[in-house]
């Protein structure tokens, strides 16, 4: 097999981890060890890994219908309520239509012609290039990998194209000035973005692309007032029950989502990490106040049972796309498995049991006890920033709490032996810090995400803190242990 984002590229070469079956917020291997899975797959199975409601779901759907498309006015019924479903759920903003794709990246990808298509019917054949940010990620087709600012994803591959700009990537704690609060890194951030938009001309800036919460960058929560609306007022009035009109002096901050809307700029979430629960609201856009006129979404949609993506599209996008697509011809774009019906009946119904089971109070109470938790580990000497909210977290190490002294690269390269069962399994961790550690948690029987010296989390949110945080525990315990032998 040739497996994405490994080295080697060819699995077979490299000794891969081959899951057989889930249970909860655990996976099994070939060999029956069990691990914790802290990355709920990739980032996706929010329900963990056996919810017999999604397979009942799934079997009574191929029972009925496994497939029919949705080309020239054909669909099918479970596409259609899902669309409904999700139009009704997303309340940050009016949303008034869905198209559905296989995944997160053919989300994005069709953002992208979606946003060209709208430009072209409204006459505005210039404004056409997209600004993403520095670590993002929104996939790896051809599009997505070049709205994503990763270099991995760009070198070599010839990426990305000159529509594609990129600003700053909003992690406070790597690139915050001497004495800069939160909130001026923000501005500062924006007076950015708006120089960019200026230096390019606004007319050929399309759109913004945005996740709430930057997912596999780094899990790197926005810092205040990033995307917050809209307090560009220096003065304002408030009235007091008891004294009257009062004069107070707001910030004079200016924010993200306000420059993009001064230049008439569309704003796209990308929550395909954030949405359903995992940030403790149902959608990122709730938590920042963020009011986009594209969404783009997937994984824990179908609680990642079903490969299905969608894009939200706000009313204004819909009327211009209706309204000018007689004289523009069709919106010539689609898949075979546009609204596939077994994947839209699995996504309807994990959608049902988020709301069923109240799922965005269940993540707000765990969530404290996972974070506290991990944080509490903040003061290790080999941990440069823990940061996460809700049920992501991520921990970046680095020498001297610096983000600007990273640990050798060659510091993490070593080889452990498993014996299990009659077979003998050898793997060998070649990496930094960041491999050691997650290597610990494997042999403890846990999954992390590792890139480079940062490694990711974003459990089921049916996880129960406890063990994960004492496994995570020992882990840094070990590799502390070890970044001290060589020093
Ligand atoms: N957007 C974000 C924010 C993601 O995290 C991902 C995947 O991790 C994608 C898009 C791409 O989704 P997919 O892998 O389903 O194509």
């Amino acid at each position: 097999m040739l497996a994405p984002f490994t080295p080697g590229w060819q699995t077979t070469e490299v000794n891969p981890l081959v899951i057989v079956k889930s249970e909860g917020s655990y996976v099994y291997d070939i060999n029956e060890k069990k691990y914790l899975d802290t990355l709920a797959g990739l980032w996706c199975t929010a329900l963990g890994g056996n919810e017999p409601r999604l397979v009942a779901a799934a079997t009574d759907q191929l029972n009925k219908l496994p497939f029919y498309h949705s080309f020239w006015n054909r669909t099918t019924k479970p596409s259609l309520d899902l669309a409904k479903e999700l139009t009704e759920t997303f309340t940050a903003t009016k949303m008034a239509k869905v198209f559905f794709t296989n995944s997160g990246s053919e989300a994005n990808d069709t953002q992208v012609k979606l946003v060209w298509y709208y430009n072209n019917a409204l006459g505005r054949p210039k404004k056409k290039k997209f600004i993403a940010r520095a670590k993002a990620y929104h996939g790896s087709t051809w599009i997505s990998a070049s709205l994503s600012g990763l270099p991995p994803l760009h070198q070599n591959f010839d990426l990305p194209p000159p529509f594609v700009l990129h600003t700053d990537c909003p992690h406070y704690w790597r690139y915050h000035l001497p004495g800069e609060t939160e909130e001026d890194f923000s501005t500062r951030l924006a007076n950015n973005l708006e120089s960019l938009i200026l230096k390019e001309g606004p007319e050929t800036i399309a759109a913004f692309i945005a996740e709430p919460v930057m997912g596999a960058g780094g899990v790197i929560p926005p810092p205040a007032t990033y995307f917050e609306k809209v307090r560009v007022l220096k003065m304002a009035y408030i009235y007091h029950y008891e004294h009257g009109f009062t004069n107070v002096v707001l910030s004079n901050t200016i924010q993200v989502q306000a420059v993009v809307k001064k230049y008439d700029i569309l704003f796209i979430a990308d929550e395909v990490i954030s949405a359903f629960g995992r940030l403790g609201t149902m959608f990122g856009c709730d938590k920042y106040n963020i009011k986009p006129d594209l969404v783009s979404l997937a994984k824990a949609l179908s609680s990642g049972y079903m490969p299905i993506g969608a894009v939200m599209v706000s009313p204004q996008v819909t009327e211009v796309v209706y309204s000018q697509s007689n004289k523009l011809g069709n919106f010539s774009h689609g898949f075979t498995y546009t609204g596939h019906p077994v994947a839209c009946a699995v996504a309807s119904e994990s959608i049902k049991l988020y709301k069923e089971r109240n799922i965005v109070e269940k993540v707000k109470s765990i969530s404290p006890r996972f974070q506290d938790g991990l944080k509490s580990f903040s003061d290790s000497p080999i941990v440069g920033e823990i940061r996460g909210t809700g049920l992501i977290l991520s921990t970046e190490f680095t020498d001297n709490k610096s983000p600007n002294e990273p640990f050798p690269p060659e510091w993490g390269k070593f080889y452990f032996l498993f014996f299990i069962s009659y077979q003998i399994s050898f793997a060998n961790i070649n990496g930094g810090i960041g491999a050691y550690f997650g290597g610990q948690c494997e042999k403890q029987g846990m999954l992390v995400r590792v890139a480079g010296d940062t490694i990711m989390m974003s459990p089921p949110f049916i996880i129960s803190p406890k063990e994960l945080i004492s496994k995570y525990g020992n882990a840094l315990k070990a590799t502390e242990e070890k970044v001290n032998s060589l020093k």
